[in-house]
């Protein structure tokens, strides 16, 4: 199968890291800003790079962006360019847009031209949404919400298992979350249900939000009733 090819539209921050990791990752991309200096400045390490105004409807259409799979505007600030060059990429028939939001307003309208629901990209929201849990849990390392009910957390390996194995532990069966991996000294394993957990390694497992509360408090001392 093809690699998909991609496009990003604004250099700020967020699409500068986009880009970034794009490369990093060997992919294809298009960068488009109408600052010429934000294209210089990126453009050495890059081939594929354009200086146009994402509004200009004859600009778009002669780099061909309706070619690219994926194209992402991160145009910043300014939600009326957002919005235009959202309206010119779906005109042109690109299938997946995915807009940087700034705001309710902002979303609505995208979501009105057709952008999906999961093609929005908040990223000081999430952040946000993200420290707070980890903040109030006081036990997670990290947090990634994958649905209203469901969540991927990390948490610190405590006296609780350390070791024991997933077999001796039957975590599943009593808490009914999946430990995945381990991150232990900064590489991922998979464990094995024999594989015994040892200080300092961290714990990554898929859970619905109730079950992880309960073996979040469990492993951090605790009294739960197991079923
Ligand atoms: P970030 O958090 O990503 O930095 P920001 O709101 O600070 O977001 P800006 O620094 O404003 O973003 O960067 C937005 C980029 O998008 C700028 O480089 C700007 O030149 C570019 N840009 C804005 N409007 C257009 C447009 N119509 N066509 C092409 N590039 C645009």
């Amino acid at each position: 199968m093809a690699k998909p090819s991609f496009a990003v539209i604004g250099l700020g921050r967020f699409g500068r890291a986009l880009v970034e990791e794009l490369m990093k990752l060997e992919a294809e991309v298009l960068v488009i800003d109408k600052d010429y200096e934000k294209i210089e400045k990126i453009g050495k390490a890059l081939t594929n790079t354009v200086c146009l105004d994402s509004t200009d409807v004859e600009a778009l259409r002669e780099v061909g962006i309706s070619n690219y799979d994926k194209v992402v505007v991160a145009t910043g600030m300014d939600v009326d360019s957002s919005i235009l060059t959202t309206l010119i990429l779906k005109d042109l028939g690109v299938k997946e847009v995915y807009v940087k939001i700034q705001s309710e307003y902002h979303a609505k309208v995208v979501e009105k031209l057709g952008v999906d629901h999961e093609h929005l990209i908040w990223p000081e929201r999430s952040t946000g949404i993200r420290l707070a849990k980890i903040l109030v849990s006081n036990s997670f390392l990290d947090y990634f919400e994958l649905d209203d009910d469901y969540s991927f957390i990390t948490l610190k390996a405590t006296d609780k298992v350390i070791g024991k194995n997933l077999l001796e532990l039957d975590v599943r069966r009593n808490f009914n979350v999946n430990i995945v991996a381990i991150r232990r000294n900064d590489k991922i394993i998979i464990p094995s249900s024999e594989t015994p957990f040892i200080e300092g390694d961290e714990l990554l497992f898929v859970g619905h939000n109730d079950n992880s509360k309960k073996f979040s408090k469990w492993l951090n001392g605790r009294k739960i009733k197991l079923s």
